[in-house]
């Protein structure tokens, strides 16, 4: 590495991580703000930085690290990927790739007719559903307000945040963003001119955010009432988050398309979109396309995270330590910690005040990485990995990182 990485300079005041910073900031577009840290090494679930600092990850890359930092199976299967067959564009057909669909489509339970179409990203995921929404000859599309389903023109479109929306408006017409949960407000938008309805299970972006129970039901039963599609994004929720392969199926419901991508493979790039039965034909040849969609080292990565979870029953663990998590976070964290939502190891602690970002710079100071989704909820996403001892480190440390966080807010 050291031969075609530069090492920076001896850094700033001793730091290396501050000369690596400053070449960031006069090198890399400011899309990002500040990075937190500078980092360099990972293993299991804890990364260090530029300085020989060690930090416990409860984001994992935004719930995307399944099996944690260098695992071996996915290294490993990587590179002999790598080493075999790297990338041949989609006018060839590869093994990890068709592997990848069917065991997909078997993980999903998908009914006969139900096809994979691979991406790279969520985003690229959910532009590929709204390509397959808009071939129903339907204009309106419909979303749930605080929804977020990425940057790019289409998926942003879907996505709610007008912060996100309105710098890049026009942008592709026919969506609208009904009111969160609300049951009613669906059935009265509903009509024969609805291509689709896309939801998230859970609202990862803003805050954790649990659809009411029988919502997801609902929006199935009024769908398919009028013959429009139920889109289902499971970028960060599906691949084992919440403790089930998939954070849709304990609703009991069978949708239309469902997408995936951050946990998938485990690190490596990699989305799918999965139609199920008929609207698998909506598109078709030459319709959709991507140079590097199923490209056969992501494929194997995503075969490797697959079966690291099933070898290691990590979803068992997933519930385990999820739930524990949980109930550590809720008891350490009271008052400020008013309640903790979401299943798994996908967890949102709700705040009293707005401090989220507070605790979550006071943490990182003590080692800890977690993320200030919104201003008063503390996310939690940790590798499917994560120990029951590696969970008790971060609760026991809670108390004194609530006190740092919240003991100058009068001066504030
Ligand atoms: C992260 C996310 C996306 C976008 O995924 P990218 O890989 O960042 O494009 C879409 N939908 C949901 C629910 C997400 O959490």
């Amino acid at each position: 590495m050291s031969e075609i990485l530069p090492s920076a300079r001896d850094g700033v005041d001793g730091r290396p991580s501050q000369a690596w910073l400053d070449r960031y900031a006069q090198s890399v577009m400011p899309t990002y703000g500040v990075p937190q840290r500078f980092l360099v090494r990972g293993e299991g679930s804890y990364v260090w930085d530029a300085d020989g600092r060690r930090y416990l990850d409860l984001l994992a890359g935004i719930a995307t690290n399944a099996l944690g930092h260098a695992h071996p199976t996915l290294t490993g299967a990587v590179s002999a990927q790598l080493a075999t067959l790297g990338h041949v564009s989609n006018f060839f057909a590869t093994g990890p790739q068709v592997a990848l669909a069917e065991r997909l489509l078997d993980l999903l339970d998908a009914p006969d007719g139900s096809r994979v179409f691979f991406a790279n990203s969520g985003a690229e995921a959910n532009e590929g559903a709204f390509k397959i929404a808009r071939r129903t000859g339907r204009p309106r599309i419909l979303a749930l307000e605080g929804a977020f389903h990425g940057r790019t023109l289409g998926a942003l479109a879907l996505t709610h945040r007008p912060a996100y929306r309105e710098p890049f408006e026009p942008l592709p017409g026919g969506a609208e963003h009904l009111p969160f949960g609300d049951v009613e407000a669906l059935r009265a938008a509903m009509a024969d001119d609805v291509a689709a309805v896309v939801l998230e299970t859970i609202q990862g972006e803003s805050g954790v955010r649990p659809l009411p129970e029988g919502y997801l039901a609902a929006a199935r039963e009024v769908t398919s009432a009028h013959g429009a599609l139920l889109v289902v994004d499971e970028v960060q929720s599906g691949i084992g988050r919440t403790g089930q392969w998939f954070a849709h199926t304990r609703h009991g419901v069978v949708p239309d398309v469902v997408t995936l991508a951050k946990g998938l493979g485990g690190g490596i790039p990699i989305a799918a979109v999965v139609a199920f039965g008929s609207a698998a034909t909506l598109l078709g040849a030459g319709q959709h396309g991507t140079t590097f969609g199923g490209n056969p080292v992501a494929s194997a990565a995503a075969l490797a995270t697959l079966h690291v979870i099933e070898r290691d029953d990590l979803l068992a663990n997933v519930r385990a330590v999820g739930a524990r998590l949980r109930d550590g976070v809720l008891a350490a964290g009271a008052p400020l910690v008013t309640g903790v939502t979401g299943e798994g190891l996908w967890l949102g602690a709700q705040l009293a005040r707005p401090v989220a970002a507070r605790l979550a710079a006071a943490a990182l100071s003590a080692g800890f990485i977690v993320n200030a989704v919104t201003p008063d909820v503390v996310r939690l996403a940790p590798p499917l990995i994560l120990t029951t001892d590696q969970a008790d480190s971060f609760v026991a440390a809670l108390p004194a990182l609530i006190q740092q966080s919240t003991s100058d807010e009068a001066v504030r």
